[in-house]
């Protein structure tokens, strides 16, 4: 319809899907806290689902209200033929249960007021002005897809990945195909003490048993079939109470079967009597390394230690100054890192360089240190600094009709569910705007009936979401055959391949 409000969201990983969801079914929120404060209905028998059919005729005003906003369309266009973001690129092969946000997704994307088109590099094919052209509101959730380097000298020598390139490898994100890490040494050192730090070691060091029943690609599979990697240690600037991950990731480490933690007992000497002060998410994960690392475990945890081939230890209190060359320069032979100690306490404690160093021989390093977003488009305000979009609560700072979700809008930290809640809010902030008359939604906009004509007339074809239906079809076909959920196409080509035969 060409009078219907019109929004296009930029990005279909978890904060695209998350904010056209709460801008299609906005809503049922409105209407709970509403209904609820009335007494005519109670807000835990209303779902997001039948919000579209509901009417109370109690509370007539709101209902007026909500059936002037109830034909918002959302077009959510992505860079890749494929859809999810991260849920499908960077979250763990051995995580499946974390995947099933997308069965949500798919409904979204399904919606009658949703369309999905893939294969768009937007900033490219597209320009975002164009975009504002077409539509009453453009949100930007395209994510972090740079990562925050080490600065430091021999950081480009073979044997060095960032993480965002090591996962984008044995995820099938087709930049990273041809990455084929050197896995021929027996120590690997990660720099970083996050969640993705520690789904990079447990992929090092798992089982080729447990990984070959996982959506793993086949030749990152075939590659750490042949790993030698042995030995895995996770560097962090801090020490073990500033740790990063979270408690799952780090008893995933814990059991990780054919392994066996080996840590610093020093590192963990202050540790006991800050115990008590501590938040209790933060206490519990902290228990946790403490016991690992310094209680004499039971029989049964000795003798399974004790026959383990291979180990993953933290090592605390280090800052990474050089990677090391072999004697010909053309690889890694080790790390150079610097010893620190901690100013302050508690969570917020920095680390300050006591002025020692210390080597560490390894053949491969991957930097964990940090996604970051860039920009995409000139037109578009960026706060370089933080890299992120400059915004209030979710609404670009001297931008009217520009919005932006997810780790665009607060940095690349958190999990999915603090990606929800935070494209919630801008979704909240884009129909208040609405509501309010700040954002004009009054003058029709052609939406995607004018980009589809833009992007025919520069030779792009998008990808529709029964396309990559094609694609998720051919996906599972191919994993049923190796006893995999799904073998992921590698390139775009082929995905393209696939989507429009
Ligand atoms: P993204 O998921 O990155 O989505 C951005 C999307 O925008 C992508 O699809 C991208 O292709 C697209 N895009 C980029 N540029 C353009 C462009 N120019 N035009 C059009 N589209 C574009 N959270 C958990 O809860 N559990 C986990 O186990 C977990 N594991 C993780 C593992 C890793 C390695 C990482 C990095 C994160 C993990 N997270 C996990 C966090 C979670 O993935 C993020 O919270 C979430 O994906 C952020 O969502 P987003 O939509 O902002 O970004």
């Amino acid at each position: 319809c060409f009078c219907s409000p019109k929004v296009c969201i930029v990005g279909s990983g978890p904060a695209g899907f998350y904010t056209a969801q709460h801008l299609i079914k906005v809503w049922t929120a409105y209407w709970t806290v509403f209904c609820s404060r009335k007494r005519c209905i109670s807000s835990a028998s209303l779902s997001s689902e039948n919000v579209d059919i509901i009417f109370f005729p109690q509370c007539r005003d709101l209902c007026f209200f909500s059936q002037a906003r109830q034909d918002v369309e959302v077009d959510i266009y992505e860079r890749l033929p494929v859809p999810f973001g991260l849920v499908r690129f960077g979250v763990a092969p051995d995580h499946p249960e974390v995947k099933n946000v997308i069965n949500t997704f798919t409904q979204t994307a399904k919606h009658s007021r949703c369309s999905f088109y893939g294969n768009v590099n937007v900033g490219k094919n597209v320009s975002i002005t164009e975009l504002q052209q077409a539509y009453h509101a453009v949100v930007l959730s395209y994510g972090a897809e740079g990562n925050r380097s080490m600065g430091v000298p021999g950081e480009d020598l073979a044997g060095v990945y960032s993480a965002k390139d090591f996962v984008g490898w044995y995820n099938g994100l087709p930049s990273c195909r041809e990455l084929s890490p050197d896995l021929s040494c027996e120590t690997a050192v990660i720099l970083g003490q996050g969640n993705v730090a520690l789904d990079v070691a447990r992929i090092l060091l798992s089982p080729i048993d447990i990984l070959k029943k996982t959506d793993i690609t086949q030749p990152a599979l075939e590659a750490l079939a042949e790993s030698q990697v042995r030995r895995v240690l996770i560097v962090g600037r801090r020490g073990p109470i500033q740790i990063a991950c979270t408690i799952k990731e780090l008893r995933e480490m814990v059991n990780l079967p054919d392994t066996r933690p080996d840590m610093v007992a020093a590192d963990f000497d202050a540790v006991k009597e800050a115990l008590k002060d501590l938040p209790r998410p933060r206490k519990r994960l902290t228990e946790l390394m403490l016991k690992t690392a310094l209680e004499v475990p039971g029989e049964k945890e000795q003798e399974r230690r004790s026959k383990a081939s291979r180990t993953w230890g933290f090592r605390f209190f280090r800052s990474p100054v050089e990677v090391l060359a072999e004697p010909s320069h053309s690889r890694i032979a080790g790390i150079r890192l610097a010893i620190n100690k901690l100013e302050g306490s508690g969570e917020g404690a920095h680390a300050v360089l006591t002025g020692e160093v210390e080597d560490v021989s390894c053949g491969l390093v991957v930097s964990s240190i940090g996604y970051k977003s860039l920009p995409i488009d000139p037109s578009v305000p960026f706060d370089s600094r933080k890299a992120i979009i400059p915004n209030t609560m979710g609404r670009v700072k001297q931008a009217a009709g520009l919005y932006c979700s997810g780790w665009l809008k607060t940095g690349p930290t958190g999990v999915i569910a603090t990606t929800m809640n935070n494209s919630f809010d801008t979704a909240r902030s884009l129909v208040e705007d609405m509501d309010s008359g700040t954002l004009d939604v009054s003058a029709a906009k052609p939406g995607s009936q004018s980009i589809s004509a833009l992007l025919e007339k520069r030779g792009v074809k998008p990808v529709t979401f029964s396309d990559w239906e094609k694609i998720d079809n051919v996906e599972m076909k191919k994993g049923e055959s190796s006893g995999k959920p799904r073998e992921k196409l590698l390139t775009v080509e082929e995905m393209l391949h696939v989507a429009w035969t």
